[in-house]
């Protein structure tokens, strides 16, 4: 892959949609054309709305690669792509979420949780440490949430896998100071992206076989729709976002 000199490379994960999306095309576009921007996604028939985004950026300041995070031979085969593997900047954004009564959730489903945003932000960090280490420069950013510093009532899977890459995070980034490697986290609150609208169509399909009446009647009647309305209100968008990390690796 080749790419015009004196531009920070910068690999993001997740870019099919939301966040991802957006820092990509903020930091293709960005005035100065400080950044070459690797945007990738687990599956690159998603790339239209990048792409139609990005607009002339495509092909020159972004470029795609697949990735699937979860996967040691995808997360490999990505880097290996990049030309002499170098990446400046790093940016953990790929993330799912999960929502309801744990009874109601298989073990399963929570696996998948921890091995997208704990285990596919270390397999990253493992991939690129090396080599920044080795020309002691470079900036690791993970997307974190609120929920990463606090417990959410119904979120309690999502936040553990958010607690526990906060806690991997915060040992890495005195580990890396001394080699000149700077780790950031952001921690946004609520944002309007799919994500939310993924979360709800899974409680959709969500069955409660063996829980409490109590604890349904609160999730149901209480919790989602007073969780609307905090979307609604407090919820940022994806520029927000954007702009806020564009800042963070300024
Ligand atoms: P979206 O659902 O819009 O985007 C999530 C992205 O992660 C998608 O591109 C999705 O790809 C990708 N992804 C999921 N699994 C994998 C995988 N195994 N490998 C590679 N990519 C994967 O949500 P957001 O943009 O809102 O979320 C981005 C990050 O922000 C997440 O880490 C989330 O936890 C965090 N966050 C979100 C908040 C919110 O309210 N929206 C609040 C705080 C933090 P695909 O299309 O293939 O599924």
């Amino acid at each position: 892959m080749g790419y015009g000199g004196g531009q920070k490379v910068v690999l993001i994960t997740g870019c099919s949609s939301g966040i991802g999306l957006r820092i990509a095309v903020t930091l293709a576009k960005d005035e100065k054309k400080r950044y070459h921007v690797i945007a990738t996604m687990r599956d690159l028939k998603k790339k239209d709305k990048l792409v139609e985004a990005a607009g002339d950026a495509y092909g020159k300041t972004l470029m795609l690669l697949p990735l699937d995070v979860c996967s040691d031979e995808s997360v490999e085969q990505c880097i290996n792509s990049v030309k002499d593997r170098h990446i400046d900047i790093l940016i953990n954004n790929a993330g799912v979420g999960l929502l309801g009564p744990v009874e109601s959730i298989s073990i399963e489903e929570m696996k998948r949780v921890f091995e997208t945003n704990f285990f596919g932000v270390v397999r990253m960090i493992k991939e690129v440490m090396p080599d920044m280490k080795k020309r002691r420069s470079g900036h690791i950013v993970v997307m974190s949430s609120v929920m990463g510093l606090q417990g959410v009532v119904f979120n309690d899977v999502y936040t553990a896998s958010k607690f526990a890459m906060e806690g991997f995070c915060e040992s890495m980034a005195v580990q890396l100071l001394k080699f000149n490697v700077r780790l950031s986290m952001i921690e946004p609150g609520p944002v309007h992206t799919e994500f939310e609208t993924k979360m709800m169509e899974d409680v959709a399909k969500m069955e409660y076989p063996g829980v409490d009446a109590d604890t349904v009647r609160y999730f149901k009647d209480v919790y989602l729709p007073s969780s609307i309305d905090i979307f609604e209100a407090m919820g940022q968008t994806p520029e927000d976002i954007a702009k806020c990390t564009k800042k963070v690796i300024e």
